[in-house]
């Protein structure tokens, strides 16, 4: 159901499913257009819950709890896509859903969004299915090593993946990743790492922000480079493949693609998030409208502006309990733009590997291309 097409007035109510710093962060931008946000998550004092004008507190498989939020909502966005299907099922009959039920599961399978991907015209690494020990073999060798293998459904952040490197990796890593089936990549030797993000209106309308170059530490996002510093035409090809995908998933909302550039200079698709995603944090301070501002709008079917880049950035996370200690001395650095998730109360808040916030470096436009290296800069 992509839902009516003139625009929720302010006043109404976005619900939102989950309660993370995306949905946190959506909830800020909702507010500052007049919307109010109800949100749904089984953790009651999360980061999404904190600053909530109306909270349901409950398993996502209640689903007289979903039932009962769909009715108390105008409309209903995801601030992740591994949304249960059960709780699809029961929310898309009551309540418009956006970004729409078929982005949520495709976006939720790595072997569906490898086809989609394809059937949409997005070049991707070869890739194979693999459903036994025997499909893992006969894989290896059309595929070779290094290559990667990584389960289907909740990976992120490099969870649910193993390289392999010789011919003894494979059964233990096909015993170690579940649930089956698991996909099996070639190992892609990337010369970087870059996202494109799309904002697709409710009337079809897409926007796209720069394309940005993504560094990692231990498989978590590191360092956004926006703009990447890759020739024009790898950055436009990067924005229209992400804005073309919007189009083919008939998604209403925000749509990030990975992709990985070859030495060549061609893209290959790695995954996609039907969300506000980490590589587009630097738009909400760098861009007179940012990712989560655009989602909104697109969720309550306000116009999208053009996304407009006002300043190069550098955006870091703070993951785990050394990076976030850094608060201080980053709040008080010229140019730097802090954004803390509340995760910090109780007993998990500063966990390692969890992303507890993030700082934006705001750099006059163009300057980066100055820079040898970007992801050198020390302010962050
Ligand atoms: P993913 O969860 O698919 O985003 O993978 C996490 C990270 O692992 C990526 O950002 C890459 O740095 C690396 N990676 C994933 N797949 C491949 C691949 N096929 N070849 C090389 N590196 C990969």
């Amino acid at each position: 159901m992509t839902g009516p097409l003139a625009p929720l007035p302010p006043g109404s109510i976005i619900g939102i499913l989950g309660g993370g710093q995306l949905g946190r962060m959506s909830a800020l931008a909702a507010a500052r257009l007049g919307y109010q946000c109800h949100v749904f998550a089984p953790e009651a004092d999360s980061p999404g819950m904190q600053v909530a004008s109306a909270r349901t507190v409950a398993p996502y498989e209640d689903a007289r709890a979903l039932a009962a939020f769909a009715a108390a909502v105008d409309v209903v966005t995801f601030e992740f896509e591994n949304v249960p299907t059960a709780v699809l099922d029961t929310l898309a009959p009551l309540v418009t859903c956006r970004p729409g039920i078929t982005a949520l599961r495709i976006g939720q399978d790595r072997l569906a969004e490898k086809r989609f991907f394809e059937s949409a015209g997005i070049s991707v690494g070869p890739w194979r299915a693999v459903h036994s020990l025997a499909e893992l073999e006969a894989g290896i060798t059309e595929l070779g090593l290094p290559a990667v293998l990584k389960t289907t459904r909740e990976g992120y952040d490099g969870r649910g993946q193993a390289v392999l490197r010789q011919a003894a990796d494979a059964a233990p890593a096909f015993a170690r990743l579940t649930p089956h089936p698991l996909i099996l990549e070639a190992f892609v030797p990337f010369a970087k790492e870059i996202s494109a993000i799309a904002v697709r209106g409710a009337n079809g309308a897409v926007v796209t922000f720069d394309a940005v170059e993504n560094r990692h530490a231990h498989h978590i996002l590191d360092l956004s480079i926006a703009p990447a510093q890759v020739a024009d035409s790898v950055a436009m090809a990067a924005r229209s493949q992400v804005a073309a995908l919007a189009t083919a998933l008939d998604l209403v909302g925000v749509l990030a693609l990975e992709l990985f550039l070859l030495p060549d200079g061609r893209l290959l698709a790695n995954e996609m998030a039907p969300r506000p995603h980490n590589s587009g944090h630097w738009t909400m301070d760098a861009c007179r409208v940012g990712q989560f501002e655009m989602h909104v709008r697109a969720v309550v079917g306000l116009p999208l502006p053009a996304p407009e880049r006002e300043h190069d950035a550098v955006m870091r996370n703070l993951v785990g309990p050394e990076a976030y200690a850094g608060w201080a001395r980053l709040a008080a650095q010229p140019g730097v733009v802090l954004h803390l998730y509340g995760k910090v109360r109780g007993e998990v808040g500063l966990r390692p590997g969890r992303k507890l916030g993030h700082a934006t470096w705001l750099l006059p436009a163009g300057s980066l291309a100055t820079q040898p290296d970007p992801g050198l800069l020390t302010a962050l």
